[in-house]
């Protein structure tokens, strides 16, 4: 299975991604009440109205919670559509908290969120993130014959249950360069509520610093 972690170092380009998370846990949440939704809307607003290329990896779960918003998604030219296994299990052990999927189940589960995104998305690209960045060479070796590329990262956002926008601010800002692949989420709820406060910030910055923002397939067209 083929990995890239980021584009060309010679060319003022970065790539903003958003993982769209939904575990088992999580949709136990959102059924009970206790989370509203996992799908952090104002984040988007805020792309559209800043016409911020982005790309999304999305969770097989989130597609069955989200059909309607992952066709709207799929249908703006701003954003490409990429996947994030079914259900946010880790392809190692020992992956932050992560549970972990049997060797024997890791290529049907990515296969199975490729289908789903498909169905969804015309233009589905095969771009593939690991949940938790964790993956080694059986991973890569099980999920050779899926078809996909893992897109790793370079900068990661570190919104994750993050406590103000501030750190996440201070931590892309201090990471980006030229070719840069930032990884911040999408699902908002409990698990990522400051990522639409710090994103305008992010962007104003990064264009101020004469990046352009630009999706993964575009980074990776680039001059190798
Ligand atoms: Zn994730």
């Amino acid at each position: 299975m083929p990995i890239v972690d980021h584009g060309p170092r010679d060319q003022k380009r970065v790539a903003l991604t958003f993982d769209a998370d939904l575990t088992a846990v999580m949709r136990k949440r959102l059924l009970s009440g206790k989370v509203k939704s996992y799908y952090n809307t104002a984040l988007i607003q805020e792309l559209r109205a800043l016409q911020v290329p982005a790309t999304m990896f999305l969770t097989g779960m989130w597609m069955e919670e989200y059909p309607e918003v992952t066709r709207e998604l799929a249908a703006d030219p701003l954003f490409e559509l990429g996947t994030h296994t079914y259900d946010h299990r880790a392809f190692t052990k020992h992956c932050y908290t992560l549970g972990t999927v049997p060797r024997a189940e890791m290529l049907a589960d990515v296969q199975k969120a490729v289908k789903q995104l498909d169905a969804l998305d015309p233009q589905a690209t095969r771009w593939f993130r690991f949940p938790g960045g964790c993956y080694d060479g059986t991973a890569l070796h099980e999920l050779a014959p899926a078809g996909v590329t893992a897109v790793g990262l370079d900068v990661p956002g570190a919104d994750g249950f993050a406590k103000s926008p501030k750190p996440i601010i201070k931590q892309v800002l201090s990471h980006v360069q030229n070719g840069s692949v930032v990884v911040l989420h999408m699902h908002g709820g409990d698990n990522a509520p400051y990522t639409d406060e710090a994103l305008t910030p992010i962007v104003k910055e990064l264009r101020a610093r004469g990046f352009q923002l630009v999706t993964v397939t575009q980074l990776m067209s680039g001059n190798r």
